[in-house]
């Protein structure tokens, strides 16, 4: 494992997930799907080749309107929100597309259960992907605050839901994210939702987490960051190996997490320690 890579002492129960040292090639090759933004680096630029962020259906633009805007916020663009009900950025591909799939497999598309399938799958897939189209800047924006405070920061138990990008099949589960601050601290209420940004996208969690942990330390140039995800990839568990219950584990260690010993052994005891209310 390269001292750069920035991942590291990840572990997994799944025999078909074995520890590995994350190849720089892989993780560039991993996310071919129209040109990925980013190769692990942590920026969140829009996607090249998906529909503008301004010609987002409004579902999509509801979502990430909630990921960018604090509560109470007035959201980008409340007056399209309003005037451009019923507004759809699709041209019948991914319909045509998903309705040859049902054929396909065999399936009759006419049928009453499947009639509004094409659609309602084309209206999913932009929300579970409506990740691309947040701006970062909005996400952040007046959330980082000049406090002298240099104790580990740690927010644990994110819950988060995203689609493993090899088999579009749903991975989920809890996020841990904590940083040693350097002068500046960032909203409690914004990690969650850089959390969301990177997780509604197609994805490898060993990415995911990678970009996360670069994220908060861009940002805020912090004195470390570390950032876990346990997860449940369902291409796993429903098909192949078929072992409920098998989690996969990454964690993406920066700085002082990377370096100290005592510091990653202070944050993986946040993370042994029960939550309140649990
Ligand atoms: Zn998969």
């Amino acid at each position: 494992m390269t001292p750069d890579a920035g991942v590291g002492d990840w572990s997994t129960s799944d025999p078909t997930h074995k520890p590995r040292s994350i190849d720089p090639v892989d993780m560039e090759g991993a996310s071919e799907w129209g040109k990925a933004p980013e190769s692990g680096r942590g920026r969140a630029s829009y996607h090249p080749g998906m529909a503008r962020t301004s010609d987002l259906p409004d579902h999509v633009r509801a979502i990430v309107d909630e990921i960018e805007t604090e509560i109470g916020d007035v959201p980008r663009q409340a007056e399209t929100l309003i005037e451009g009900a019923g507004r759809h950025a699709g041209n019948g591909r991914v319909e045509a597309a998903v309705h040859e799939i049902l054929v396909e497999i065999g399936e009759d598309p006419e049928r009453q259960g499947l009639q509004g399938t094409p659609e309602r799958v084309h209206r999913m897939y932009t929300e579970l992907t409506a990740g691309y189209h947040v701006d970062p800047e909005r996400l952040i924006n007046g959330a980082i605050f000049d406090v002298g405070y240099s104790e580990m920061v740690v927010v644990k138990d994110i819950p988060f839901y995203s689609l493993c990008e090899h088999h579009l099949l749903p991975f989920f589960g809890q996020a841990a994210v904590a940083y040693i601050p350097r002068g500046r601290v960032i909203g409690l209420s914004k990690i969650p939702r850089i959390v969301e940004m990177y997780s509604r996208r197609l994805q490898v969690q060993e990415r995911l987490t990678q970009q996360i942990a670069e994220f908060l330390s861009e940002r805020l140039e912090p004195q470390g960051v570390g950032v876990v995800l346990e997860a449940t990839h369902l291409c796993a568990v429903m098909r192949g190996v078929r072992k409920p219950g098998t989690i996969m584990t990454t964690s993406a260690v920066l700085g002082l997490f990377r370096t100290r010993d005592r510091t990653r052994a202070e944050f993986f005891a946040h993370l042994a320690r029960p939550s309140s209310g649990a």
